[in-house]
């Protein structure tokens, strides 16, 4: 059989810290091997695969769009995206919408559109408050939004013009706005921190503090976007409406496509302001306009809200029952176990013994963030693997505590 790893070793950077598993396919809620064994995929891509493996609406609209008209100049209109806009702005708070290929030109994008904002509306202001272990991707703006030394010290001097601050903590914003302070950028739960969980009140509260200033508000919806916390968009669950707002991951369903939406009155972009060749691009558009009809047409986010609590409930259950589990955290179908102990790097090459792919997103933290699609039944079996994963664990961590004893 190929040496796909040594090749992988061979030809190119070492970047990514991979777990020792090639995977060839994928259905539903399973990928395979190289020899085909089955895995219940709950990473699905860092929740990017929305509808699960190759569902067929999506591969449809692919294969069909690929045959017809793969990529176009935005010199010229194109109507996948025309649509795709339309029908994210029917069904958001936002008038506007900028499409690019990943999270980070999302993040990218609306850094720009604030800063342009600033100059037109806020003589010149362009300072932007972010938080406390916030991931916003890895080209410079979004490097520089991110928290995070790993990501940061090796590329340093980054962007000016960030303000970090603790997250939850509506003082803090406060005390940072002045009066070069154009906007707050914000995930609504920190997934890569762990799925940190805002504070109920406290998106509420920046936002009012946002209109009180009249400063912008910018939700980094990236991982929480496209029906992953139960509702379309997370920021819909606090009653609040952000000015502009990123998207990717789950909007394409696994196809890369990223997005900025902006409400009306920050949207200032003039001519060629902005731009990407690839951005917008038929196929990907296409793509993502299958994911959210079907997610609008089935009521998507209204069962991942069901699914979610019912994965809580039984993942509370585990906690009761093993006091490794400390913590279960998130929303929807975007949660984290917090372990007592930082092993969640052997729990992911336990879980994948045991046929389940889980992500070790803290030392001590184990990610869920299967497709949206995903059955009660494979909840069930992916719950069941992770109890006998966490007594695996137990008793190793207690074989491990008796040997330092003798
Ligand atoms: N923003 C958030 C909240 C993310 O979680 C991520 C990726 O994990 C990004 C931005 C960057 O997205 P991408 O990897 O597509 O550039």
């Amino acid at each position: 059989m190929t040496d796909w790893a040594g090749l992988e070793r061979q030809y190119s950077f070492s970047l990514f810290k991979r777990v020792p598993l090639t995977l060839v396919r994928g259905e539903g809620t399973r990928v395979f091997d190289e020899d085909g064994r089955a895995y219940l995929d709950f990473v699905a891509g860092i929740a990017s695969v929305s509808l699960g493996h190759s569902h067929p609406v999506l591969v449809q609209a692919i294969q069909a769009q690929a045959a017809k008209l793969m990529h176009v100049s935005n010199l010229y209109y194109s109507v996948p995206q025309i649509l795709l806009a339309q029908l994210l702005c029917e069904n958001s708070c936002f008038d506007r919408v900028f499409f690019c290929n990943s999270g980070t030109e999302a993040v990218e994008g609306a850094i720009k559109l604030a800063r342009k904002w600033g100059k037109v509306a806020r003589d010149g202001a362009y300072e932007i408050i972010v938080a406390e272990d916030a991931f916003h991707g890895r080209t410079f703006a979004s490097l520089s939004a991110t928290a995070g030394e790993k990501y940061r010290a090796p590329f340093t001097p980054l962007l000016e013009g960030f303000r970090r601050v603790p997250f939850n903590d509506v003082p803090a914003v406060r005390a940072a706005i002045e009066g070069n302070t154009v906007a707050v950028l914000l995930e609504p739960i920190q997934g890569e921190a762990g799925v940190v969980m805002p504070d109920e009140d406290y998106l509420p509260a920046i936002r009012a503090l946002c209109d009180e200033t009249r400063i912008l508000l910018i939700l980094d919806e990236v991982q929480t976007g496209m029906g992953r916390t139960g509702t379309l968009f997370a920021h819909q669950t606090y009653g609040i409406e952000p000015d502009i707002m990123a998207l990717a991951k789950g909007l394409g369903g696994g196809f890369p496509i990223g997005a900025f939406l902006a409400r009306e009155g920050c949207s200032v972009f003039a001519a060629s302001e902005h731009a990407s060749t690839f951005g917008g691009n038929p196929l990907a558009c296409q793509a993502a306009y299958a994911v959210l009809k079907y997610m609008l047409d089935n009521g998507l986010p209204a069962e991942v809200s069901a699914k979610g609590d019912y994965l809580c409930r039984r993942l509370h259950a585990v906690a009761d029952r093993h006091a490794l589990v400390v913590e279960i955290r998130g929303k929807g179908l975007l949660l984290a176990i917090g372990l007592a102990s930082a092993v969640a790097e052997r729990a992911v090459h336990l879980a994948m013994e045991e046929g389940l792919l889980v992500n070790n997103v803290r030392p001590d933290s184990l990610r869920l963030m299967p497709p949206l699609t995903v059955s009660n039944e494979e909840l069930d079996e992916a719950v069941d693997i992770i109890e006998r994963v966490i007594v695996r664990l137990a008793a190793e961590l207690e074989s491990a505590n008796e040997a330092e004893e003798h």
